[in-house]
């Protein structure tokens, strides 16, 4: 199922403007998020980010990530 695309930011300033209210702001890409990929990132319309955003990239393994897993398997 797909989920509001992890890099999905909201911002007032970035990418050399500011605005009154937060926009949608893609921190792979660095630079607001266009109103149609909007959609996209929110994932809306059964939209996937990861599989319909060219700038997708897997995020980046969180640690302590894996249900089951001793903490300290590898230490
Ligand atoms: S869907 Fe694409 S444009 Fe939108 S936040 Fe994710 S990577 Fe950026």
């Amino acid at each position: 199922m797909a989920e509001t695309c992890p890099h999905l930011a909201y911002r007032e300033k970035g990418d050399g403007r500011s605005f009154d209210t937060a926009r949608a702001f893609c921190t792979v890409t660095e630079s607001f998020v266009q109103p149609m990929r909007a959609d996209v990132c929110n994932a809306r319309y059964g939209l996937d980010p990861a599989t319909d955003c060219e700038f997708y990239v897997e995020p980046e393994p969180t640690e302590g990530e894996g249900e089951g897993e001793t903490p300290d398997a590898d230490r």
